[in-house]
């Protein structure tokens, strides 16, 4: 498998997205995009994942999922399977994001079946570590950011199947940022980790998430062991988005 072109800019629409509203920011970004040197990626609700992924079929733009079940079917009500992600249209789906590890309680031994869920089922596991505010405050977050690492990243995987976004969860939606040091320390303790935990640890791609903005995406983008962005609000307008893939 091809390494994926840097840098890689990838958008999170979280729970936004009625029919109408997904069909005119996919439309958006496939009129915007031309021929990406980059790896531009959206994750719709499921609900238009099918749509967009037809729309936006022969764009070079990828489709993903937001989570997966652990288990390919079966009776879990509310559920949505990998295989049903790829079935809908999706290359791709992330796990472990903080909304579902803090906000609804995803454990690291969860998310690693998740992944494995995923790498089974053919999609590219987007695997999302990230510290909270207290973890920050405490000086904890090289430790947190390990031990999600050695505890959710599936043996035998690779870089060409899974992607790693470091969040910091008190950074996600509130507008603050750690600073460009700190960002460039974690990314470079996740090297290291990955480094442990993979035979090509050193190529796995590394995205910083979290407040990621039209106007500071260019400084993060090019703090060294950065390899992109995973953006949430600011990917639901086509024009930011753009203005954000421009600064990498
Ligand atoms: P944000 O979200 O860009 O809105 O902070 C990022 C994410 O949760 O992936």
């Amino acid at each position: 498998k091809m390494a994926l072109a840097r840098p890689i800019v990838f958008g999170n629409w979280k729970m936004h997205g009625l029919r109408a509203e997904a069909k005119a920011l996919a439309g958006g970004l496939a009129e915007r995009v031309g021929r990406p040197s980059a790896t531009l990626g959206v994750f719709p609700p499921a609900t238009v994942l099918a749509e967009v992924a037809a729309q936006l079929a022969g764009t070079g733009i990828l489709v993903g999922g937001q989570d997966c079940h652990d288990k390919p079917k079966g009776a879990f009500t509310g559920s949505i399977s990998a295989p049903m992600l790829k079935d809908a249209g999706a290359v791709a789906v992330i796990v472990g994001h903080s909304e579902r590890r803090h906000g609804l309680g995803e454990t690291d031994a969860l998310v690693r079946a998740k992944v494995q869920a995923a790498l089974e089922a053919g999609l590219l596991a987007i695997l999302c570590i990230g510290e909270t505010e207290a973890e920050w405050l405490e000086g904890r977050t090289l430790e947190v950011l390990e031990r999600q690492l050695d505890q959710s990243w599936p043996q035998g995987a690779s870089a060409a199947r899974v992607v790693v976004a470091y969040e910091p969860v008190w950074a996600i939606g509130t507008g603050r940022t750690p600073t460009l040091d700190d960002i460039g320390r974690s990314h470079a303790a996740i090297r290291a980790r990955l480094e442990r935990l993979a035979s090509d640890g050193d190529k796995v791609a590394i995205l910083y998430g979290g407040s990621v903005k039209a106007d500071n995406a260019g400084a993060i983008m090019a703090v060294a062991g950065v390899d992109g962005v995973l953006v949430g609000g600011a990917s639901l307008d086509p024009d930011g988005f753009f203005a954000i893939y421009r600064a990498g």
